[in-house]
């Protein structure tokens, strides 16, 4: 192995970045901090045509959220700068000249159009047609031209590409850490394009260059590169380097569990498959995960401790993390699993920070949140955190703590709300009212005692009395809420209630 372990994460900017990718950045960065290494973001912008503005940002942005930012970046640029392939021209531009020098690539001037009359006449016999040892002795290439030829069209300004010349009969033998040893007769690939007249290498060339010039160690990237393994690895025999380790990672499933996720199934679940908002796409940031949430769901999505834990700092990621335990097939993405493990971060999370994050959701909603002091906060977070998944749920599931109910739940009122309920309910507002302590105990004690005196059942009483408080049958302990909104709060939705709720039987 190279001295120091160095890995990058090396998007396209062409969109957003997908969970699949993000996915990709997280165990590239796990395994540099495991191995004391440097996590590299290198920005594959060489396909002009496909660049989008706003995603390089976006990227860096999502990547700082999540909490796994890179050492070296176009934003932060170490010693193996730029970052940006846009800005390394220069050097791609020697490197394919070496590759014309020693007869590893050649120029061809066959124009789109030609080769797409090729391919129809191949397909038109039943075959396929492709750029190769097959094909390339009778095409308009600098295999078949003159030198003279060849310089000629290229100082006429005729278009071309360079193409990778396969040695006939090679058989291509590498290593994937995950996959394990493969082996390709390569007669069966084409001679790939290396780089184009407009002076922009493709992503074949750029990338082996890069990973060679900055020192990489490790590529660790998804399972669609796959393909492409065996040219790299000529590649690097060609121009006489040592190659990376390379570990390719699982496809990540559709939820049904067949077929490659994509943004269509979560837009048909309802879930994000972005990292940040993207135009009208939502983001986990915006759906209200938290990063550690998506980090360690992520993390297990492909990989596995070996042990039954599952939840997982990213500190003891770091230290769990091992590329050896990553599976070959692909990853079923669970949205169910994603909520879950919010669900156990919101459990986690210090009761302070859970009320500053409640202030928000209040704010929003216009409740005066100057109202409440911390402690009365605390008091309802600590009785509604359990039942959700998400800060904005504490809306839906504690409202009632800062309004009384508009309305009131049907089912529950054809159920509990008898002829005889409001009478009821009334009186026993009056005892409340009278009393000189409100405590959730001093309530408990002065409902249940005139229950008894009264001769009636708890049936009878407590739901009817939620029902007044709260507005349908949902809620923790009564008493604890009565207690949150007070004495005075507490009787006049008894009242409310009494003269707005029309018996259904
Ligand atoms: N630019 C490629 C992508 O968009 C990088 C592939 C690699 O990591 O080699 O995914």
């Amino acid at each position: 192995m190279k001295n120091k372990v160095r890995v990058r994460f090396a998007p396209s900017p062409t969109g957003p970045l997908h969970i699949g990718g993000v996915r990709t950045a997280l165990y590239n960065y796990l395994f540099a901090r495991k191995h004391g290494g440097d996590f590299v973001l290198r920005i594959e912008d060489t396909d002009q045509s496909r660049f989008v503005p706003g995603a390089e940002q976006y990227i860096t942005e999502a990547l700082d959220w999540l909490g796994i930012p890179p050492d070296e970046s176009p934003k932060k640029p170490g010693k193996f700068g730029p970052y940006r392939q846009s800005e390394r021209q220069d050097v791609y531009k020697e490197h394919i000249d070496r590759l014309t020098d020693n007869g590893w690539a050649y120029y061809a001037f066959d124009s789109e159009q030609e080769l797409t009359e090729l391919r129809q006449a191949h397909e038109k016999d039943g075959e396929t047609f492709i750029y190769n040892w097959q094909n390339r002795t009778h095409l308009n290439n600098s295999l078949t031209l003159s030198a003279d030829e060849v310089a000629g069209l290229i100082n006429k300004g005729t278009p071309y590409v360079i193409r990778f010349k396969w040695p006939l009969d090679t058989v291509v033998q590498f290593d994937d850490l995950i996959r394990g040893r493969i082996q390709i007769n390569a007669n069966t690939l084409d001679d790939k394009v290396l780089f184009k007249s407009d002076g922009m290498p493709t992503y074949h060339l750029a990338n082996i260059v890069d990973d060679h010039q900055m020192e990489i160690t490790h590529v660790i990237r998804g399972e669609e590169w796959l393909p492409s393994l065996a040219l790299h690895c000529q590649l690097y025999k060609a121009f006489g380097w040592e190659a990376p380790v390379f570990a390719h990672l699982p496809l990540i499933l559709k939820p049904v569990g067949k077929g490659k996720l994509s943004k269509r199934d979560g837009e048909k679940l309802g879930f994000p498959i972005f990292p940040l908002q993207w135009k009208e796409s939502p983001g986990y940031r915006e759906a209200g995960y938290f990063p550690e949430a998506v980090i360690n769901f992520l993390a297990l999505l492909g990989w596995n401790p070996g042990t039954e834990q599952e939840l997982f700092s990213l500190e003891e990621l770091m230290g769990a993390f091992d590329l050896n335990r990553v599976q070959k097939s692909g990853a079923r993405f669970d949205p169910d699993k994603n909520v879950w493990f919010n669900h156990q971060y919101l459990q986690l999370k210090p009761l302070g920070e859970l009320v500053s994050l409640f202030r928000k959701v209040l704010s929003e909603r216009g409740i005066p949140e100057k109202d409440y002091s911390d402690g009365h906060l605390a008091s309802v977070v600590s009785l509604i955190r359990e039942r959700a998944s998400f800060i904005h749920e504490f809306w839906d599931l504690g409202s009632y703590f800062f309004k009384a109910p508009e309305g009131f739940d049907e089912k529950a009122v054809r159920k509990q709300w008898k002829s005889e309920t409001p009478k009821r309910i009334s009186d026993l507002a009056d005892v409340i009212e009278a009393a000189e302590s409100f405590t959730a105990q001093a309530a408990e004690r002065i409902v249940k005692t005139w229950i008894t005196d009264n001769n009636l059942g708890f049936g009878q009483v407590m739901p009817p009395l939620r029902l007044s408080i709260v507005g349908a049958m949902k809620g923790p302990q009564l008493f604890e809420i009565m207690e949150l909104i007070g004495q005075e709060e507490t009787v006049s939705r008894m009242r409310f209630a009494v003269t707005n709720i029309k018996a259904k039987s």
